[in-house]
């Protein structure tokens, strides 16, 4: 199931985005371009009762405005989780997961641009990675339980200021600008992560190409590592890290993140000055 949240003039809902009208639903204008439809969800699809009931309503996808499919309390990230990645940038593989923070209001949707605070950096790069998004409240999840606290997957971009990683030594201001994680198209729940192509484009031309059976770190290991040291709270993202292949935007450039079985994120470019 693909979970979208969107808006239709000033009102935010979430929404089944599917292929076709379901019968029995309300169709107000048909499908979409590619025939993509969104049917309205009563209430959001997050908590302990967990269960998508629709209202009736539906609407093509071109006709709403998609946002970030979630607005968690939290971003926690992986740093140098591809081995072809970490040599890129002249950096060993760490010997246990590197994790960070962005802040939530990095957040923005597939509808909004990427703004690159060109007065205090000099190069402002995309990092197209697996995003997490968690379903529960957890602490302390073993491995084998991980299954159970995920709620589905989208497409993240871990914007980074690159120059600034390097001199700050901390990276809350790298990572941290507004606008540098947009996250989308919508959150895919029924799906295996574990060899998903992802893909990273620049104006169509095609900047990564990896899967995610290459991250050194998989998925369980990373959410327990993470869960033993905080409290995640339902819609908390995880970004799993980023192959190889990194580089910098510019005002104008246009960048999408497509990965298997979820979707494409594109995201336009502009300077803040
Ligand atoms: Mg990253």
């Amino acid at each position: 199931m693909r979970i979208a949240r969107f808006a239709v003039g000033d009102e935010v809902r979430y929404g089944v985005v599917d292929a076709e009208a379901a019968s029995g639903t309300e169709s107000r204008n048909g499908a979409g371009a590619g025939g993509l439809t969104v049917a309205e969800i009563a209430g959001h699809p997050f908590g302990p009762a967990a269960e998508v009931a629709l209202t009736g309503t539906r609407y093509p996808v071109d006709d709403v405005r998609l946002l970030a499919p979630v607005l968690p309390t939290k971003i926690v990230a992986i740093g140098r989780n591809y081995v072809e990645h970490a040599k890129e940038l002249g950096n060993e593989p760490p010997a246990e997961p590197l994790i960070f923070l962005k802040p939530s209001t990095a957040v923005i949707g597939p509808a909004d641009a990427i703004v690159r605070p060109d007065q205090l950096s000099k190069r402002v790069d995309f990092e197209g990675e697996l995003a997490i998004v968690f379903g529960r409240l957890c602490k302390d999840v073993p491995p084998t339980r991980v299954p159970e606290v995920i709620f589905g997957y989208t497409c993240a971009n871990d914007v980074t200021a690159r120059d600034l990683q390097a001199s700050d030594g901390q990276w809350a201001r790298a990572k941290g600008f507004d606008t540098f994680c947009p996250l989308g198209p919508w959150i895919e729940t029924d799906l295996d992560a574990a060899d998903l192509r992802l893909t990273t484009t620049v104006n169509e031309e095609v900047k990564q190409d990896s899967r995610t059976s290459l991250l050194i770190y998989d998925i369980a290991t990373m959410v327990s590592y993470v869960t033993a040291v905080m409290t995640i709270l339902p819609g908390d993202v995880l970004l799993t890290g980023t192959p190889a292949g990194v580089g910098p935007l510019v005002a104008g450039d246009s960048v999408s993140v497509s990965i298997e079985g979820i979707g494409t994120l594109t995201n336009r470019v502009v300077d803040s000055s």
